[in-house]
């Protein structure tokens, strides 16, 4: 198959397409860049992608996140405007802890079991839209259950119920995994750790670890992660996120991750990226999310295509969307014009996400045919440029 670049045309451009980016509440960093080819972008948008790496936190619609602020009276504007600078990277550096100090704000809007039922479909529902046809979207129950003190069990049944539900309708493929959090109580990571052991037969496929990497160092979860691999799931750390490529090494070898989240910092270390390429450990990289947290100084100098260069299995997701203000469409705008990276490369970073995707063989199988028939289409009506 040969899928290559397509030269940029205003040809077949939808008008709601090219005006994205300047409705929405935008972010300073990211939003800010234009899409320069906007036929790559609409083309992109209607081809079937693949997200493994979704906080289901950091995915909540913005009108949505509205109309609970009225419909429960909070302390908090309904307005958008108002609201978008508390949920979202708006006209704010780039920092790990500005961006995780969004999350604190969006655990007050789980309101209620039919609220986080709802949330929880309309982030499938998201991703649906988007042509996201495989999506791996995780979830820190303690995250859902803290405002209003629900049953950690209950909320995590809540999610995977309306997943299920939302997946049947909008014909998407979704696995779920639960996240523990590095700068929760200790006694929450074990607690939501059993959970998604209890339940690995029921929707959750893996445990991560995500959250403060500065201050709470992988090797404390240790034991937990061990014995969930144990019991049969598989195992993501967020790692050389905002710590330096020894924590990515630790999360390996030590824990024994199956796949790393993010991982940038790992350009740092030759042996490290050695190992990396010949266990076959995939990263899931973000170019907006990892640009707003200060992970990387600018999408142009995301370390996303040297990795691939270099033979390392990186993936591309969108973390959070609702944060950074992305869909998957833009990730790989993103990297088609700011990494220059051409089409049969962003293929090859889809290809990469369902090969690391916790699915089944069958899964996977079926997957693999699908997108490579659907992406092979690009190359009948594009004119043809490597880079
Ligand atoms: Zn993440």
């Amino acid at each position: 198959m040969n899928i290559v670049e397509n030269q940029p045309s205003n040809k077949g451009v939808k008008k709601e397409d090219t005006q994205r980016k300047i409705h929405d509440p935008i972010t300073l960093n990211t939003a800010c860049r234009q899409f320069n080819d906007l036929i790559i972008y609409n083309r992109l948008k209607h081809l079937p992608k693949v997200d493994i790496h979704r906080h289901f936190e950091g995915s909540l619609r913005l009108s949505t996140l509205s109309q609970i602020a009225r419909m429960f009276k909070m302390d908090l504007p309904a307005d958008p405007v108002l609201l978008a600078p508390m949920v979202q990277m708006v006209e704010e550096v780039a920092d790990f802890q500005v961006f995780l100090a969004k999350f604190g704000t969006l655990r007050k809007f789980y309101q209620s079991p039919t609220i986080i039922k709802r949330i929880a479909y309309e982030v499938v529902a998201d991703a649906a839209m988007d042509n996201v046809k495989y999506l791996e979207l995780r979830f820190s129950p303690q995250a859902l259950a803290a405002e209003k003190g629900f049953p950690l069990e209950d909320v995590t049944d809540w999610v995977i119920e309306s997943v299920r539900e939302a997946a049947e309708d909008f014909n998407i493929v979704v696995n779920l995994i639960i996240t523990l959090v590095r700068h929760d109580p200790m006694h929450l990571a074990e607690r939501v750790a059993r959970i998604a052991m209890d339940r690995k037969d029921y929707g959750i496929v893996a445990l991560d670890l995500a959250g403060d990497e500065v201050h709470f160092p992988a090797d404390l979860f240790t034991g937990l992660f061990r014995e969930a691999k144990q019991e049969g799931l598989k195992i993501t750390i967020h790692a050389g996120e905002w710590t330096g490529a020894d924590s990515v090494r630790q999360a390996v070898v030590d824990i024994g991750a199956d796949r790393i989240g993010h991982g940038v910092r790992a350009l740092e270390d030759d042996s490290l990226m050695q190992m990396l390429k010949e266990r076959k450990i995939p990263l899931e990289m973000s170019l907006a999310s990892n640009e707003q947290t200060g992970s990387v100084t600018s999408i142009i100098d995301h370390p996303l295509k040297e990795m691939w260069k270099r033979g390392i299995k990186v993936t591309l997701n969108t973390d959070d969307p609702t944060i950074c203000n992305v869909t998957m469409t833009d990730e790989l705008a993103f990297a088609a014009d700011y990494q220059k990276m051409n089409f049969f490369c962003l293929y090859d970073l889809t290809y990469n996400a369902i090969d690391a995707g916790f699915l089944s063989e069958t899964q996977r199988e079926s997957l693999k045919q699908y997108i490579r028939h659907e992406w092979a289409q690009v190359d009948e009506d594009s004119d043809k440029k490597t880079f």
